[in-house]
């Protein structure tokens, strides 16, 4: 498993109004989306490109297109819905999958409550968006969901996580699977309601509001 944690001082910069509480959900969906789009960069830096030959009103040359199958973006429901257009403004021509989870307040488990997936996902790679990567139960469920599928290779990008989440991302994949977490920082840690500290509150609310 590879951790990226992008240090730039634009990320930095947005990250910081985005945490601040008087930021309100206008805002906060335009920082968040501004945001994705430079994590995403750092994020498909790996992603598959095969040469390809054209011409230019000079000359001939050759050039490099993404390969088939194309990227997959799957936004984690309700939360990663907020991430998308700033992934797929970088990736237009990836396709889109969703997937709804849900973590229960008491237990910290994450249950799935919709999929919308192409059943083969083999040779694809997938990038997940999840704003909070906290426990990293909805993370590690998600990323079984793809990898059942037959996905080789998985991206998540969220804006913060915590170290217990990304230890226990690492604990159930094992440090040589073909998984990456791209982040805007990594805080300090989980309370005992299972919110990052300091973090940004409840990702979903600030996007959505209360539901
Ligand atoms: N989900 C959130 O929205 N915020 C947290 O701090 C943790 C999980």
């Amino acid at each position: 498993m590879r951790l990226h944690v992008v240090d730039h001082p634009l990320v930095a910069h947005k990250l910081t109004v985005l945490r601040d509480e008087r930021t309100d959900s206008p805002t906060f969906r335009r920082l968040a989306d501004e945001l994705v789009t430079l994590l995403a960069y750092e994020a498909t830096r790996g992603v598959r490109v095969e040469t390809c030959g054209i011409v230019t009103p000079v000359a001939p040359a050759t050039g490099v297109h993404l390969s088939a199958p194309k990227p997959l973006v799957v936004p984690i429901l309700r939360a990663g819905l907020g991430m998308l257009d700033g992934m797929t403004r970088l990736v237009p021509t990836a396709e889109v999958g969703f997937l709804g989870m849900i973590r229960d307040h008491q237990t910290l488990q994450a249950s799935t409550y919709a999929t919308r997936l192409p059943d083969d996902l083999s040779r694809r790679q997938v990038f997940l968006l999840d704003p909070m990567l906290a426990t990293g139960g909805t993370l590690a469920a998600a990323m079984h969901f793809v990898f059942d599928r037959g996905a080789d290779d998985v991206t998540a990008i969220c804006l913060l996580a915590a170290p217990e989440g990304v230890a226990a991302v690492e604990a159930e994949f094992g440090p040589e699977a073909p998984v990456t977490i791209v982040v805007a920082a990594m805080d300090e840690r989980l309370n005992e309601l299972g919110y990052i500290v300091p973090g940004l509150g409840d990702a979903g609310d600030r996007l959505y509001g209360v539901v």
